[in-house]
């Protein structure tokens, strides 16, 4: 986290919003007061909703190694439907080929912060938005909602009061 004092001329102004509280940072070529992150599922928040990072653990079953080989041929069609029906001598093969490319499976320093880590997607924090979208298809849906602007009316008065309730 870097901090900048002052103006630099030859810098640009950049601003940031954090996906699970909704704070606004204003800062000079995408850099902030505090901390922020962007995740590779492309939600961005502030370093403190960062989850710690998961421990993977080894698996070198045949199943384990049949796995990972998966995850790093995802791309592969053909290579996917090879290794999906290997017997453990081939897997054993590709495993042993392929050893320097899946101990980078399990080095999350070489990544950029997995989804794994990111609070929205592993359901730990919500944002006001979706839990408002949410709640509105599952309690609303298609009712009508006349009755329920009413009972707003009735019950703030004004729409400052209102506002103010909601904060
Ligand atoms: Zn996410």
């Amino acid at each position: 986290m870097k901090i900048r004092k002052g103006f630099v001329s030859n810098s640009s102004s950049s601003s940031f919003v954090c996906d699970v509280s909704g704070t606004a940072l204003a800062g000079y070529d995408g850099e902030y007061e505090e901390g922020t992150c962007s995740a590779e599922c492309g939600h961005e928040f502030l370093e403190e909703y960062l989850l710690p990072p998961t421990e993977k653990t080894r698996d070198l079953s045949l199943e384990g190694k049949r796995k990972d080989l998966l995850e790093l041929f995802s791309h592969d069609k053909i290579k996917t439907k090879l290794i999906k029906h290997a017997d453990s001598n081939l897997i054993d093969e590709l495993f042993d080929d392929n050893d320097e490319e899946i101990s980078e499976l399990y080095n999350e320093d070489n990544n950029e912060v997995p989804k794994s880590r990111c609070p929205l997607c592993q359901f730990t924090e919500i944002n006001k938005g979706d839990l408002a979208a949410y709640l509105m298809k599952k309690y609303v849906g298609d009712k009508d909602i006349e009755p329920i602007l009413k009972e707003i009316k009735e019950k703030f008065g004004d729409y400052s009061s209102f506002h103010k309730y909601l904060k």
